[in-house]
This record gives C-alpha cells, structure tokens and sequence, in this order.
C-alpha cells in the first residue's frame, strides 16, 4: 500500500459511507476477527456498515464481539444483494480471490463500491482498487492492525476491536507457535492485550469449548492416521459416515490435520474429509520448513493458501482421492527428503 493510498483511503474515510465487509466462505478466526475488527473500527467512524458472510462459521467463534450481527449471505440472500449493490466501499478480508467468495462471487463483481483487499495469501487477483497484500505477515488480523497504524489510528483500538484481532492472530498462528510468527506478532499482541484483548479468556472461549463427540471424531481422525514414513508425509481421513456417527458440526475438524505434522520427522500432513453433500472431498495441507503446500494445492487440487497451509478439493472418492494423493507423493520425493 503506497502512501498516496492511503491518503486516499483516509479521504474516503473522512464521511459517512455505506459499507461492506466481507470474509471468505468457510470463515476461520482470522476472516471472522478482522471482519468484526474492521466493522467496529469504521461504526466508531460513524460508516453505516455490514459484515457479510458467505456461509456460517464455528460455533466456536460465536462469541466474538459483534458476531451476532454478521450477516449470513447463504441465507439471506435478497438482503445481502442490496447492501452489496448500494455499498460505497467494500472491503474484502482474508482472500485473494472473489470465487473464494463461493455465491457472493458475481455480486461482487458487479458491483459498484470501491474495493479494498487486505489479506496474507499468495498471488492474490487484481480485483480491488487498493491491495494491502503481505504473505510474510502471519494473520490478517495482524495486518488490519498495521493498517490502522497506516492511517495513524491505532487510539481508536478499543477493547472489541483488540479482542476480535487477538482472535485471528491466536488461531492463525496455531496461538503464536507456526513459523509466521515474529517479534512484530508478540509486539502486536502485546499492544492488544494492553488495550483490553482478556488474553487468557479469548483462548478459553475458542479452545476449551470441545464437545464430547468432537473428541471421540478426533479420537477416529486419529485411528485413521497414515504414514509414509520414507517420505515424511501423514495423512488423516474422515467418511461422511464418521462425520455422522459423532453429530459432526461446522469447525469440529478444524485443526485435526496438524496432529499428522507433530508426528517426529513428519514434514507434510494432510486431511481428506467427505462432503457428501457437496459432492467433494475437502483437503487441508499443512507444511513445514519450504516445503510448499501452496503450489501442492493448485497443481494437483484446484486449491491454494500458503506455503505452509493450504487447502483444495477432489471430485473423486474418497478412497480414489488418497490414491492420487499417495501416487503423487513420490514426484515431490526429493524436496519432502531435504
Ligand atoms: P484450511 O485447510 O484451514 O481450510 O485452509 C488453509 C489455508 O488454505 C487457508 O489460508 C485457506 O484460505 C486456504 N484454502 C483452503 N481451501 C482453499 C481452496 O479451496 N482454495 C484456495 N485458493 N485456498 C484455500
Ligand atoms: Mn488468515
């Protein structure tokens, strides 16, 4: 972001607006953190502004300040065209691409607002007049808070808006323990804790809210572990009948691929869940060092993220889509051995 943008985007900032925000779907801790941090910063401004969400998200982050009032495109779909159609400024958190948007991808395109996206993926679209793209920076939690010191506002953090950062750079960060986290993310958090973020009480509110069948899928996920121990590779899967069998909600599986990476020696993990509904297969990749799972994704299954974590999809069977996985492996032999 260059300083004549930002002297822009203090200008267009300087009267009320219309406003949209918008995560992407599948929204994680750090899309529904810095939606809701971006949503009080520009009330507080005296913007009239609307959170929209692509689908739901966890119940675990249904407690964030402001969450209630996020609203669910899916579900609302007539409601959330308009406000997309009359917004001035839309700005869009957490994603580098509009199809990332899943169905709010063509009223996105369409319409009229001026765009800012603030986001820590690789190779993002060039679809916003104003990009703040950082892929060193481990959250964009943490860069809506950079953004604020941009615009020479970081006063105007208060405790909702310090907690709902807190959140996405806790869990975007696996709580300040994956390679993306530096001094910076601790001089940050440290900032926010001292501007009311309840550091011990957001970790609770997110980890320590497991339900019985939550642990007894992990416990299954856990069965289900492979490894190829040649090849320094883990991998997890779920059925759709597993999934049922322990009532499983949104966010249940969130974070399960990491047990593979934990394994001694282990450098790539991957999680394969059905989605029988949808008709896919949900991959998660995780990483470590520079092997990247980033160009994994995208050459294999139509997917993206990070180096270190990315996601795509299959089309196939469950047991197909590991076979590929599996057969694939040996090509990437070399860098998974260095
Ligand atoms: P997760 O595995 O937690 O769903 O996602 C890990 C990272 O990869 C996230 O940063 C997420 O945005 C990205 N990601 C997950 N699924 C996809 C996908 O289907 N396409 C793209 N481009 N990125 C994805
Ligand atoms: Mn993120």
């Amino acid at each position: 972001m260059t300083k004549s943008d930002i002297s822009d985007i203090k200008q267009l900032l300087s009267k009320p607006k219309q406003i949209v925000v918008v995560p992407h779907k599948n929204p994680d801790g750090d899309a529904i953190g810095s939606s809701l941090a971006m949503y009080h910063y520009l009330i507080a401004k005296g913007h009239d502004v609307s959170v929209i969400a692509p689908n739901d998200y966890p119940e675990f982050l249904k407690w964030i300040p402001g969450e209630s009032d996020i609203i669910i495109f899916e579900s609302n779909v007539k409601a959330a065209k308009d406000l997309i159609d009359k917004a001035e400024l839309i700005f869009t958190l957490d994603f580098n691409a509009l199809h990332r948007t899943g169905d709010m991808e063509i009223p996105l395109v369409e319409a009229k607002a001026t765009k800012i996206l603030i986001d820590h993926h690789q190779q993002p679209d060039n679809y916003a007049k104003y990009i703040y793209s950082d892929v060193t920076i481990c959250s964009t939690c943490q860069m809506v808070y950079h953004f604020l010191e941009m615009l020479d506002d970081k006063p105007s953090i208060d405790s909702k808006i310090a907690t709902c950062l807190y959140v996405g750079i806790m869990t975007d960060t696996g709580s300040f323990r994956f390679a993306s986290t530096t001094a910076t993310t601790h001089r940050v958090i440290a900032d926010l804790i001292d501007k009311g973020a309840a550091n011990a009480d957001i970790h609770s509110s997110v980890y320590d809210n497991n339900s019985h069948d939550r642990l007894q899928l992990l416990g299954v996920a856990l069965n289900n572990l492979r490894v190829v121990p040649e090849l320094h590779t883990a991998y997890i899967s779920l059925s759709q009948r597993e999934l049922n069998k322990h009532n499983f909600t949104k966010g249940d599986t969130e974070g399960i691929v990491n047990y593979g990476l934990s394994i001694k020696g282990v450098k790539f993990a991957a999680i394969f869940i059905e989605h029988k509904q949808e008709g896919i297969i949900k991959i998660s990749l995780r990483s470590k060092d520079n092997f990247d799972v980033n160009e994994f994704a995208r050459e294999h299954f139509d997917g993206g993220g990070h180096i270190n974590a990315s996601g795509g999809r299959s089309n196939h069977s469950l047991s197909e889509t590991i076979t590929k996985f599996v057969s694939i492996l040996p090509q990437y032999s070399k860098a998974l051995k260095e």
